[in-house]
Order: C-alpha cells, then structure tokens, then sequence
C-alpha cells in the first residue's frame, strides 16, 4: 500500500470525531460531472458561463434559460453514490466520523447511507413553490419543460443556493461545530474556490487535517497530508 494511504489509514485509526468535508468531485466516480475538471462543466463551449447561469440574477433574468441549463447539469436522475461515499457512510454507523459537509446538490451521501449530512449548497431533491410554498419532490422540476409551475401559478424553485445567494444559517452554524469539534478533517474533491464554503476549513483546529483531490488546489500547502487521487479509490483502500 502507498506510503501516503497507509499514513492516512492510521489517521483514521487513531481518530474519533471525524468530519468529511466534500466537493463536486466526490461525485465524479458516480458519473456527474464536475465543475473545475478538465472535462468539467466549465470546460463547456455553452453560451453563457456557467458561474452566471447560475447566479440568481440569471435566474431572475432569464428563468426559462436557467431552467434548461439546470435540468442538463444538475439534475442527475440516475446517479448511484460510489465507493467514496459508501464508505463515509460506513465510517458513520461506526461511530468515528461525526458529520459530512458536503456542497454538493445530489443527494447521495444520504442515498449511501449517511444521517449527518450538511448540505452548504442546498439540494436538488427538494423544490418549493415561491409563491404558495409548496415542496415538490424532483421529477416535478426535471420532468417539466420550460419554467415549473405549481397548481397555485408560482414558480417551483429548486432548494438549491446560486451565486449571490445566502447559505441556510442553520445548515452554516451546524457544519461550522462540527468542524470546531472535529479531531480529523478530511477534505476531498473540492477545488476550495467556492465561497463562504471554503473558508469554513479554517475553524478546524484538531490534529489530522487531510486532503484528497484529483488536482492540485491553490491550499495544499495548508494540509498536514495531501494525496493526489481519487477520493472513491483512496477512501476504498483506507477504510
Ligand atoms: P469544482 O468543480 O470546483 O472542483 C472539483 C475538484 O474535485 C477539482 O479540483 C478536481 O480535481 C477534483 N476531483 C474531481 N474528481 C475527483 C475524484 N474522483 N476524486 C478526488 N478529486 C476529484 O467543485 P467544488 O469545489 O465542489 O465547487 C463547485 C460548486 O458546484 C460546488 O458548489 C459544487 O457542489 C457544485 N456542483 C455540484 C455537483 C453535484 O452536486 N454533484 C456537481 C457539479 C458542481
Ligand atoms: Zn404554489
């Protein structure tokens, strides 16, 4: 076993109040695309930037527009979580790690089994009418066309948070304790460009601070180990 997983193995032996602190790319394995990736999202000859269709002023502007966009990369109907988060999962029941902080949209911590799951951004599992309030579960969104409309005439919006939008306070108070308790802090397929999200790491103020990602980031240097790889494989190895 590589050097560097065996260290992180022993990390988690010795550890007991884990945190997980996840990007879009713990979902790579499951076949969403990323943002940041070379074959990410961003990549894309699209015809507008994905950091403005995605903002609410877009969404204000342009809801039709933001409508498409989202059904066709962020809405993932057959996505299945992957060994990355089964094994978060696993870590839970048994009892080491405490929370996942995740900022991803999917859903599929839960999906594998996860019951701690901080969602910073949100999630594309729940939709609520702006007008009457009404929560409309997925397909009411992703099988719709054009922008979705509740029986009340409102527009359904996903729960999900755009640029120039806030976080959930409870969602942030939550995620930020955890962090502050955690004697571990495992950080993965994340770019840390995304803000307030990415700050949230410097609350963490316990031993083993760890970081797996495919691609270097502009923070490695801020890890006391850092294992270029996929999170899916490395967590299969050393869980
Ligand atoms: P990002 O796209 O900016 O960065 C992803 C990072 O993950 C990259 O640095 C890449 O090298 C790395 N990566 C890709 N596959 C990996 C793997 N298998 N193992 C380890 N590392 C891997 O993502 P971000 O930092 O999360 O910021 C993008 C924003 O868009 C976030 O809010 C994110 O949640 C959202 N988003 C969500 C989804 C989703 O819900 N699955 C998908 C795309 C984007
Ligand atoms: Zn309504």
């Amino acid at each position: 076993m590589n050097v560097k997983i065996q260290l992180l193995k022993e990390m988690i032996n010795e550890s007991k109040k884990i945190v997980f602190f996840g990007g879009a790319g713990v979902s790579t394995e499951s076949g969403i695309k990323d943002f940041r990736s070379a074959d990410g999202i961003y990549m894309m000859d699209y015809k507008y930037p994905p950091e403005s269709v995605l903002s609410h002023s877009f969404y204000v502007q342009h809801t039709a527009e933001f409508y498409d966009f989202y059904r066709e990369y962020l809405c993932f109907p057959d996505a299945k979580p992957n060994m990355a988060h089964f094994k978060l999962a696993e870590l839970e029941q048994s009892g080491k790690l405490k929370a996942v902080i995740t900022q991803n949209v999917d859903g599929l911590h839960q999906l594998a089994g996860s019951k701690t799951v901080y969602e910073l951004h949100g999630s594309a599992l729940r939709n609520y009418c702006v007008k009457c309030g009404k929560s409309h579960d997925f397909d009411f969104v992703y099988k719709s066309n054009g922008i979705p409309k509740c029986e009340c005439g409102g527009t359904v919006k996903p729960d999900v948070v755009l640029y120039e939008e806030s976080l959930n306070d409870e969602v942030v108070s939550g995620a930020i304790k955890a962090i502050k308790k955690a004697d571990m802090l495992i950080v993965a397929g994340t770019s840390l460009t995304v803000y307030p999200a990415a700050g949230f790491i410097r609350y963490f103020k316990g031993k083993n601070l760890v970081l797996i990602n495919k691609d270097a980031t502009a923070m490695d240097e801020n890890f006391g180990l850092v294992i270029h790889g996929k999170v899916g494989e490395v967590l299969r190895e050393a869980v």
